[in-house]
């Protein structure tokens, strides 16, 4: 009995410390907030049942059979009011209660549409489509509730044809892999797969350079599944860099760029809240590296160091949240005080001075990209968070902006390299 109870303490052990996957990094500083240990190992998740609801007694049906739908119930309310039930992929999880899903009729007609969530609070006020691809945001006067409203209710007018309503503009992996084929016909670029998800799905990442690969930008997106105006803006910006402008073209001949656009298909295409198809928040595994997405590309990162011999100059991490924002470090804590961040926020603001980003400074401790960018790699890092209600238009020409602005910044510093 005695060597049994010995086995199980040795197994227990191996277990936990396998299943934290990587140990800690010594370079990484010491944890004061607890809130910064987040155990990223893989939990359930709740899937959502694909089906089409048909309510035939007022002619209409409402479904979820797409990449990207979030519909977890539907009910009839009377006679011109459904009530759909929306749940997350599993909780406790961020305030960011993504939906999306399909409606037709017999014909035209007005119906009212209560949003109730599990776990969270209206964020997102509903955007319409009649293809899926063209979005416009919702008729002011159709939209009957307020942000953080436990319960969202809204109106829409529907016919034969189908309508989507979604939380944001529906930007799927299909989508993805479209816009980065498109991107990879230029002979500078190439189109590669870093890894595969829990669910499968290829990770991809592009490399952009005609330079010697010493020096790199590393520029990610989508994390975190609803954040497409973080996403709309890396479009942009990666598009910029990517493009046929001079000043790119001699950015290229000095900089490697490394895109990850989508970090987290697996919660985008199933219409997550935050996770990925772990359960896991992939923003919080950048320590321990429990998660295939975060494992992937930081064995394809670290792959490039070595081989080429490079370091990573600078990396960006687009998001969105309420508003535009900068998360960066304090310059004095910067080795060298290389402070490429407030510059460059300086530089955007002073072109954008209706749309300013906020600049907020940040510790080093919490498990996410930024930290590992600095922690491991010695890389001055941002999150480059985008205003979830920010004007789209506003969102395409600032990216192309802030593309402009860091050329000039890097290619400044890169005499120094
Ligand atoms: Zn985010």
């Amino acid at each position: 009995m005695k060597l049994k109870a010995f086995f199980t303490v040795i197994f227990i052990t191996l277990f936990f410390y396998l299943g934290q996957g990587q140990t800690l990094w010594i370079n990484w500083p010491e944890v004061t907030n607890p809130a910064d240990l987040v155990d990223t190992r893989s939990r359930p998740i709740d899937f959502q049942l694909k089906k089409d609801y048909a309510f035939s007694s007022i002619g209409v049906s409402i479904g979820n059979k797409f990449d990207g739908a979030r519909l977890s119930h539907v009910s009839l309310l009377n006679d011109s009011t459904i009530s759909v039930l929306i749940r997350p992929e599993n909780h406790p999880i961020n305030m960011s209660p993504w939906y999306a899903f399909k409606i037709w009729g017999t014909g035209e007609k007005v119906l009212y549409i209560q949003l109730h969530y599990e776990h969270g609070r209206h964020r997102y006020p509903p955007k319409l489509s009649h293809d899926g691809k063209k979005w416009t945001l919702i008729e002011s006067g159709d939209l009957l509730s307020q942000p953080k409203d436990s319960v969202a209710f809204f109106r829409v007018h529907i016919g034969e044809d189908t309508t989507w309503v979604s939380a944001q503009e529906l930007m799927t992996s299909a989508s993805m892999q479209k816009w980065t084929d498109e991107l990879a016909k230029k002979p500078y670029i190439e189109k590669l797969v870093i890894g595969h998800t829990v669910q499968e799905r290829p990770l991809v990442a592009l490399r952009i350079s005609e330079s010697d690969r010493k020096n790199l930008l590393v520029v990610l997106s989508r994390q975190h599944p609803p954040e497409i105006t973080g996403y709309k803006e890396m479009i942009a910006f990666v598009e910029t860099l990517a493009g046929d402008s001079r000043k790119a073209k001699r950015f290229r001949k000095k900089f490697e760029i490394i895109v990850v656009p989508m970090i987290n298909p697996d919660g985008v295409d199933n219409g997550h809240w935050r996770h990925n198809a772990g359960g896991v928040d992939l923003n919080r595994d950048w320590r321990f590296f429990n998660q295939p997405e975060t494992s992937g590309l930081r064995k394809l990162l670290l792959t490039v160091i070595n081989e080429q011999n490079a370091k990573v100059r600078f990396s960006v991490d687009f998001h969105s949240t309420q508003k535009d924002l900068f998360y960066l470090f304090d310059k004095n804590n910067l080795p060298g005080k290389s402070g490429i961040a407030m510059d460059w926020l300086n530089a955007i603001n002073k072109k954008f001075p209706d749309h300013p980003f906020t600049a907020e400074l940040t510790g080093f401790t919490a498990q996410i990209s930024k930290n590992w960018f600095f922690n491991e790699l010695r890389s001055e890092s941002i999150t480059y968070e985008v205003g979830d209600n920010t004007d789209r238009n506003v969102i395409s020409k600032r990216g192309e902006t802030a593309a402009y602005e860091l050329i000039a910044i890097l290619l400044k510093k890169s005499k120094k390299y």
